[in-house]
């Protein structure tokens, strides 16, 4: 597989924090922003384009620390994982999420086809880590494989604390009503002693998510919840746990069927990775 096309994504990306960076005042805008959105590559040839686990690390076109998100990091949380289904004392099992407990894991949702969640999670991450390393910053995901179980909603958030990440993406796809589509972002609401100091840089961080998401990935906001595309919760641990700005993207509705064929299809992935990337990015340049 031709490793070249990201060099091109590169300077698309690259050309589009400049931009985004000078358009974007801070406090943005709550409507989309049609002015920010910029050429995309077109839908790649998806076919045979899975990657081997990790193996972003070693096609990184920019050393960490060089390049416009040098020094930054970001941690990429793939929803679930590929074993919890197998697992479920160990993902049922209760661990801290804030005031209260909850259950370790979730098995996640699937497609009518069976294209699972924990399977999409870790597509889009990789891909998503792949650019913002080819513009420099430093990202970790918060497992391995595809294949394993867990890790644990605190330990998740955890990972995020330890690296002192910039900011920290959880990835997931929806299970909603079959007739209901679209995409939100989930921003952590107050939660007293726990997230007073990470909701309002989650807020910008998911405002510039879902700016970018809504034009690049053409998936519309929700109809079936949340508000424009944004949903405050104060019963993720995920996010009660964190010390750092997080949001969760609900990337879309798996039980639905419009939904369902853009999130099985790769070439959408790489678009839908390029906006959740440049989304990422204006955050960081922000500060
Ligand atoms: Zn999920």
């Amino acid at each position: 597989m031709s490793v070249s096309a990201p060099v091109g994504r590169v300077l698309l990306l690259a050309s589009a924090l400049l931009l985004t960076a000078c358009s974007a005042p801070s406090g943005a805008s709550p409507s989309a922003d049609p002015t920010s959105a910029l050429p995309l590559p077109g839908p790649e040839d998806g076919s045979g384009t899975s990657r081997p686990p990790g193996g972003a690390e070693s096609d990184r076109d920019a050393p960490a620390g060089e390049g416009p998100l040098g020094a930054r990091v970001v941690v990429i949380d793939p929803g679930h994982n590929g074993g919890n289904a197998e697992a479920p004392d160990r993902i049922n099992a209760l661990v801290p999420a804030g005031p209260r407990e909850k259950a370790c894991d979730t098995v996640g949702a699937e497609t009518a086809s069976g294209y699972t969640e924990h399977e999409f999670n870790w597509d889009l991450s990789l891909l998503v880590k792949e650019r913002l390393e080819a513009d420099g910053a430093t990202v970790i995901l918060t497992r391995e494989d595809d294949e394993g179980v867990g890790p644990c909603i605190d330990e998740r958030a955890a990972i995020g604390n330890e690296h002192r990440a910039d900011a920290a993406l959880s990835v997931h796809a929806d299970g909603g009503p079959e007739t209901g589509r679209g995409f939100h972002v989930i921003t952590p609401g107050e939660v007293s002693g726990f997230t007073e100091d990470i909701v309002e840089p989650s807020r910008l961080l998911a405002e510039d998510i879902r700016r970018e998401y809504l034009v690049g990935s053409g998936v519309p906001y929700a109809d079936y919840l949340a508000d424009e595309g944004l949903d405050e919760r104060t019963d993720l641990g995920g996010l009660n746990l964190s010390t750092v700005p997080k949001v969760f993207l609900e990337a879309g509705n798996m039980r639905n069927p419009q939904d369902a064929a853009l999130l099985e299809d790769p070439g959408w992935r790489e678009q839908a990775a390029d906006a959740i990337a440049r989304g990422v990015a204006a955050y960081l340049m922000r500060e």
